[in-house]
């Protein structure tokens, strides 16, 4: 297949993809029977992997019983559940969830539930977002204002207003003078900056990845960054939103991303690993100080006919108890250390590969134009997507976004299912290294 080919991600027309077959574990089969490893976990969001026996038959028992009721009608048992579930996992208080069914939507959401809060609360001048470059935070309207990536959104602009930006902390890039925790206090700093330019009493909330993911490949930013994000957020009175569609239910060894540090979001998003894949979900949790004057107001001025299906909340009530049953956190955790060494081993032997990064089982790193002087390729380099595909030629899926020259066009990422054991990391490193031999020729 040539790149141009699989760069057209917004297609009407059938890729030149093989037609899947089944799936189980970290295993998908085509119809030809070719396996492959699923060292993506799809779009990062299968974490408990593939053919879960538990989460399929809690959806068959909810659909045996009632596959829909209208939220505006009835509540459901399987909704209740998740959101008494979540509430017990999230930041104390985060209590009032609020159920979509993707990435998107729930970003959406967010955004909305931030701008009636502000009007609730007497304060109309607020209304700006700003988002960080580069991020992802989504491909609707809406989701694309925050989302720093001109690939994606400068063909919709001005109908995707975009959103002030802000530098993310790419660490491995900038800034080589000063200390990491220097870094992610100037990287914090800007956030400041911006909101003075842009005038506090406009701005709303900041929205970003707690590790970023889509577009910067894991990137962990410094211990120092988020204390004092936070405290700018306090200071100028703007809402905290933590985009954990990628980094949640624990996909980084923590059940959150910003678990990692003590810092206290506003609102949180969620989805990808909160169905793992096996029903369209996503939610939004805020607390009560946020949620309360919006009910107060008339409610919530949202809702989409699907948002808190019984199915897909049926399957993400089994997806929970199967991350507890299985121990998929402390895996994360323990298996992420292991891939990161293995890779930083294979950076050794293929020095174009380097920073290898991430938290738990969230892992990227870099493809250098120059190892030496960790000069990134240009900005047109497809080198990611070249990588991709001769790993999946190979039988290996790894993750990236099949942008011509995005933002961050020359990473990638390696993250499999929560559930991978030692050997399959060892499979996934052994075609890897000759997907890297490959790619060297
Ligand atoms: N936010 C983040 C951080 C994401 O990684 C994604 C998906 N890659 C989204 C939002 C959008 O989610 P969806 O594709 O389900 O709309």
């Amino acid at each position: 297949m040539s790149t141009d080919e699989a760069g057209r991600l917004f297609h009407f027309t059938r890729l030149p993809r093989p037609v899947v077959d089944r799936a189980g574990g970290v295993y998908l089969w085509d119809k030809s029977g070719k396996r492959y490893i699923d060292g993506s976990s799809g779009a990062v969001n299968v974490n408990i992997g593939h053919g879960n026996r538990a989460v399929i038959d809690a959806m068959k028992r909810q659909m045996d019983r009632v596959s829909f009721a209208y939220t505006i009608h009835f509540q459901n048992e399987p909704a209740n559940e998740l959101a008494d579930q979540l509430a017990s996992r999230l930041p104390r208080g985060m209590d009032r969830i609020y159920f979509v069914s993707g990435g998107s939507e729930a970003v959406e959401a967010a955004i909305k539930l931030a701008r009636q809060w502000a009007v609730a609360t007497a304060q109309p001048t607020r209304w700006k977002i700003i988002g960080r470059m580069p991020s992802y935070h989504g491909i609707t309207i809406g989701a694309l204002e925050p989302t720093g990536d001109d690939v994606l959104t400068r063909v919709f602009e001005p109908m995707s207003r975009p959103m002030p930006l802000i530098p993310a902390p790419t660490v491995h890039r900038d800034h080589d003078d000063l200390s990491l925790e220097e870094r992610g206090l100037h990287y914090a700093d800007m956030l400041e900056a911006k909101i003075l330019q842009e005038g506090a009493d406009s701005v709303l909330a900041f929205i970003m990845e707690p590790i970023g993911g889509a577009a910067t490949a894991a990137l962990v930013p410094p211990d120092s960054y988020f204390p004092r994000i936070r405290e700018i957020c306090d200071r100028h009175g703007i809402l905290l939103i933590h985009d954990e569609v990628m980094t949640g239910v624990g996909r980084t060894g923590k059940f959150l991303g910003g678990d990692h540090w003590t810092c206290r979001p506003d609102i949180v998003v969620l989805s990808k690993g909160l169905s793992s894949g096996y029903a369209p979900l996503g939610a939004i949790a805020a607390s009560e100080a946020i949620v309360g004057p919006v009910v107060a107001m008339g409610g919530f001025l949202h809702g989409h006919t699907y948002g808190g299906n019984p199915v897909s909340c049926a399957a993400g009530v089994a997806v929970l108890q199967e991350v507890d049953r299985l121990g998929l956190i402390a895996n994360a955790a323990t298996m992420g250390e292991v891939l990161k060494d293995e890779l930083a081993a294979l950076s050794r032997r293929f020095p174009f590969v380097g920073d290898i990064r991430g938290k738990g089982l969230l892992v990227g790193a870099e493809i250098y134009a120059d190892p030496e002087a960790r000069r990134p390729l240009p900005r047109e380099a497809v080198a990611n997507v070249r990588l991709i595909d001769l790993a999946f030629e190979r039988g290996l899926i790894i993750y990236s976004r099949r942008v011509r020259g995005g933002p961050e066009s020359d990473n990638f990422m390696v993250c499999p299912p929560l559930i991978v054991t030692r050997a399959e990391i060892g499979e996934i490193i052994a075609t890897l290294g000759d997907t890297l031999e490959a790619f060297a020729r």
